[in-house]
């Protein structure tokens, strides 16, 4: 895509301007060309916006300039309101339908009525609402509250992530963009027929005609542009001059392509999408850890474990950029913004059960005889008419119930000759039927922001109608061994093999992360160096085991003390040594123990924490349960313990038999941590003990 030449942001008004004389803040429009400010437009109605949008941006066609133009308001409806009045032609067809539709003038429009129109085409009472004239409409409710079962979203996507941002469907009162929206995208419908081909409406269209329309949204830069406004300043005036210096930037950035593409698909085929909207959380840089996210204060010598969690979480913030997957890729995935239904399940009231459906009204007790309708409504297979009170019709779990029916009598609880069904009543009202939305309700939050997303998730997401969500991308989490003793294959008597590399690779993808392995190296401090430069570029976060005490061999701490971040944490922890944590070229990096027993436990009770906040799924704790011990042991205040245990056929907790943390072997026997307080404790066969299983500690 070439860039834009120019940039026009348009801050458009809804209601009726009756003219001539200006109003406050009716249209203001502010334009950067060739990258320079030049001074807002006023203008003073729809109209006038209208014509000199049409001569301006036929000027820049005639004169080569590509141009950005922004409005601040919806380009499209949520989910199925389009479908709704146009079929499969799409959110322009929908543009083109106002467009023909809404009749606007300075002096009046239909805009009420036209809302009262769609909403009596529509189940139910709404969407629209907000009546600003004195006639009554039957359809248009003054309260918002008064709406129901029209079937439609509250909000689009986009408007779930736009703290604050109003509903489409209200029409009018403070802040409200309902009348904004018809009447602007009628505007842009005529606007985008005379400039025949040479316009694209993005994000429905790519951005890649000469003149490019733009969904914005002011509040997006609320804090800026308060602090921008001066007592005498028109706010509008200043939205607009702000929006096109902050985009136009963009593009100088590099950033304003990443705008236009980080789109989910819904907005693409049918919501729109506020151009900007991920900028922060999904732009080009993730955030940053700060410098001393793993400082301890002075003079701090032992860190029990409890503290030493509370500071890793304090410091720590998801530190990778966003996509959108599809479902199918999106099991152990982290959802990077809460995620709304876009429609309601079950959609459509429908049976329970096999059986007879009927109106409860019509119905009352002792022996009920009612008359068969012919035909028969089945899942997937609607009932076509309508169902007279008196009579029955045949209907299957989960066929919609047809009009007329509310109430299912059991199959088994009836008898029937084919033409009449007969059974005792009464029958409470509404039996094995179910609710429209009794299980999920459109518009509402079904998955917060850093879910890990698990299969009844999915299936939930499915239910739906999803087909992607938007999730943080995978963390990249790095693994380096150190230690001249360790070597791949042959080794000498005075050699081993590397187990934590293996053992932490497999922990992290098993936690849901890519792992990138970084190999093994030698106590050799530059080439342990030049690793840390390369790790810094294939990772998130670099996990390495060895050399992370502070004796003569312990070269990764060396080397991490020359970024001048290393923090060593000496944590009262057994089985554990100092863990070393420091930043190279801003990546985290946690420095394990060399011993196997010491490694897993501290990636279990110290990394795993951590990288569960990195990935963007916030803290989290494993879930431990009481059981009666097996053993008897002794253990002396001041460190916390981790014991390699499992659970026993009589359900009490077993002990590996040694404790010596080089013991690979009870890692193995083991399918969990008995985890000891840091007090002196006594424990006699039969006493409680914390177990933490392996599976509750992402262990499998
Ligand atoms: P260090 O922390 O480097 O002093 O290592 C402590 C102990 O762990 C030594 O006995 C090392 O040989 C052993 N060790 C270090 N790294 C590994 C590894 N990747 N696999 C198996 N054992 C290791
Ligand atoms: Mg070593």
């Amino acid at each position: 895509m070439s860039g834009f030449q120019t940039f026009l942001m348009v801050d458009w008004s809804g209601g009726n301007d009756r003219g001539p004389s200006p109003k406050a803040d009716a249209i203001w429009a502010a334009v950067i060309r060739e990258g320079r400010a030049e001074p807002s437009v006023y203008l003073r109605n729809r109209q006038c916006a209208e014509d000199w949008l049409l001569r301006f941006l036929a000027e820049e066609l005639a004169a080569g300039r590509r141009v950005l133009a922004g409005f601040d308001f919806p380009f499209g409806y949520p989910a199925g309101f389009a479908a709704h009045l146009v079929g499969s032609g799409g959110p322009l067809a929908l543009w083109d339908w106002l467009a023909a539709e809404l009749h606007d003038s300075p002096s009046g429009n239909n805009r009420f009525e036209l809302a009262d129109r769609i909403n009596a085409g529509l189940p139910g009472t709404g969407p629209f609402w907000f009546n600003a004239s004195a006639t009554d409409l039957a359809h248009l409710p003054r309260k918002g509250r008064d709406r129901a079962g029209h079937g439609l979203p509250e909000h689009r996507q986009c408007e779930n992530l736009a703290k604050g941002a109003f509903s489409c469907w209200q029409l009018g009162g403070a802040g409200a963009v309902g009348s904004q929206a018809l009447t602007g995208m009628a505007s842009l419908s005529r606007i985008r027929a005379q400039l025949d081909g040479a316009v694209s409406v993005w994000p429905f269209q790519p951005a890649e005609a000469p003149i490019v329309l733009a969904e914005i949204w002011p509040s997006l830069f609320a804090a800026e542009i308060a602090a921008l406004t001066q007592p005498e300043d028109i706010k509008d005036e200043v939205q607009v001059r702000h929006l096109a210096a902050k985009i136009a930037a963009w593009q100088g950035q590099g950033q304003l392509e990443t705008a236009l593409n980080a789109v989910p698909d819904l907005a693409r085929t049918e919501e729109g999408w506020i151009l900007g909207l991920n900028m922060d959380s999904a732009g080009l840089t993730p955030p940053r850890l700060k410098n001393d996210c793993f400082a301890m204060p002075q003079g701090v010598d032992w860190v029990p474990v409890a503290e030493a969690l509370d500071r890793l979480r304090a410091g720590l913030v998801p530190v990778t950029l966003q996509e959108t997957v599809p479902l199918a890729a999106a099991r152990q995935r982290i959802l990077a913004q809460g995620v709304t239904a876009p429609r309601s399940n079950p959609p459509m009231p429908n049976s329970a059960v096999d059986g007879y459906g009927f109106a409860h009204a019509a119905t009352g007790s002792g022996v009920q005889r009612l008359p068969l309708v012919t035909g028969r409504a089945a899942a997937g297979q609607p009932f076509a008419g309508a169902v007279p009170a008196g009579q029955a019709v045949r209907i299957l779990t989960g066929a919609i119930l047809p009009e007329g029916v509310d109430t299912v009598v059991l199959e088994e609880d009836c008898a029937t000759d084919g033409a009449v069904v007969v059974f005792d009543g009464p029958l409470k009202a509404r039996s094995n039927t179910r609710k429209a939305g009794e299980d999920v309700v459109a518009g509402t939050e079904i998955l917060p922001a850093g879910t890990r997303l698990r299969a009844p998730d999915i299936a939930l997401l499915s239910a739906v109608g999803l087909q992607e969500v938007p999730v943080y991308r995978r963390l990249r989490v790095g693994v380096l061994s150190t230690g001249d003793e360790i070597v791949r294959k042959n080794a000498a008597p005075h050699q081993i093999y590397d187990a934590n590399r293996p053992m932490l690779l497999s922990l992290a993808e098993g936690w849901g992360y890519e792992p990138v392995d970084l190999g093994h190296i030698r106590d050799d401090a530059d080439l342990i160096r030049k690793r840390f430069d390369r790790a810094a570029q294939e990772a998130d976060v670099i996990l390495t085991s060895g050399g992370a005490s502070a004796g003569d061999e312990d070269h990764v701490s060396r080397i991490l003390r020359t970024s001048g971040t290393l923090s060593s944490w000496r944590i009262a922890v057994k089985p554990g040594r100092p863990l070393a944590l420091a930043l190279w070229q801003e990546v985290p990096v946690f420095g394990l123990p060399g011993n196997p027993v010491a490694a897993l436990v501290c990636a279990l009770i110290f990394a795993r924490p951590a990288l569960s906040a990195l990935a963007g799924a916030g803290w989290t704790e494993p879930l431990g349960q009481m059981l009666p011990a097996a053993f008897s042991k002794r253990k002396k205040a001041g460190r916390r313990e981790y014991l390699r245990a499992r659970i026993g056929a009589d359900g009490r907790v077993e002990c590996f038999a040694s404790e010596g943390s080089g013991r690979i072997s009870g890692l193995s026997w083991a399918t969990g941590l008995v985890e000891l307080p840091d007090e002196a404790q006594e424990i006699a066969p039969g006493d409680p003990v914390r177990f933490l299983p392996y599976s509750s500690l992402g262990v499998s």
